[in-house]
């Protein structure tokens, strides 16, 4: 089921990269696994997944420790600063800074550690009450000020765009955040670089390869619907 389920995402994603005259290796293909057991992991491993998100902290140490060690792990959760040790380390990337408080948390672990951090920073485009993020017009200065951490280092942004019928509707949501990080990208601030556009996940990714997504994160297309909501 995972392996078909992924042969037809890639087939899709080929489509729409070709709509937007894109090469087909400009687009990371996330497969989001929280909620679901590592014996479905392990299939999209053996398919040749290495990209694998998850949202939960803990859950995300226990995959981590149990699963082949040339998957790169993505943390796209809420962060809460004292499960950073958990993430630290083991993450190849944050998806979800959204405060300078958490970045600095971020800073200390990695001085403690010894480690770097790659980050990216969530924005709240939607402006969804119910959603963690930034706002659009906050983004700009919360990059700056993390890009005096010395071990925290802003490759990107990140958006979680509202569930609607027609993904169409989030296509105004996407192009927003291109245009966002082309802005900061044209600031040229040290320790940052704008080359991840992390966005779109099993309702809209087609849309958001369109706008210039790097990054999809696309669980369900995958794996299933997940039987607790989060
Ligand atoms: C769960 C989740 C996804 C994947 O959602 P699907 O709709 O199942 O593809 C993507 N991004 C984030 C931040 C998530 O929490």
């Amino acid at each position: 089921m995972v392996k078909e389920n992924l042969a037809i995402v890639e087939d899709r994603v080929k489509a729409a990269c070709d709509r937007a005259g894109r090469s087909y290796g400009s687009v990371t293909l996330i497969a989001v696994s929280k909620t679901k057991p590592v014996r479905l992991v392990e299939q999209a491993y053996e398919y040749g997944i290495r990209q694998f998100g998850e949202n939960k902290a803990q859950e995300m140490k226990e995959k981590y420790d149990m699963l082949p060690k040339n998957i790169e792990w993505h943390f796209i959760g809420h962060l809460q600063t004292n499960k950073i040790k958990y993430v630290l380390g083991r993450a190849a990337l944050i998806h979800s800074v959204d405060s300078l408080h958490l970045a600095e948390a971020i800073e200390a672990e990695c001085v403690k550690k010894g480690l770097e951090a790659d980050v990216l920073v969530e924005v709240n485009v939607a402006q969804e009450e119910t959603k963690s993020g930034i706002k659009t017009e906050e983004a700009e200065g919360l990059v700056k000020d993390i890009a005096r951490l010395p071990h925290v280092h802003v490759k990107g942004l990140m958006t979680i765009a509202p569930f609607v019928e027609n993904a169409g509707n989030n296509r105004m949501i996407f192009r927003t955040l291109k245009e966002l990080s082309v802005d900061i990208a044209g600031k040229n601030i040290d320790n940052v670089s704008m080359n991840i556009l992390s966005m779109g996940m099993t309702n809209d990714y087609e849309v958001a390869i369109e706008e210039g997504a790097t990054h999809i994160r696309v669980g369900t297309a995958i794996f299933g619907e997940r039987n607790i909501a989060i």
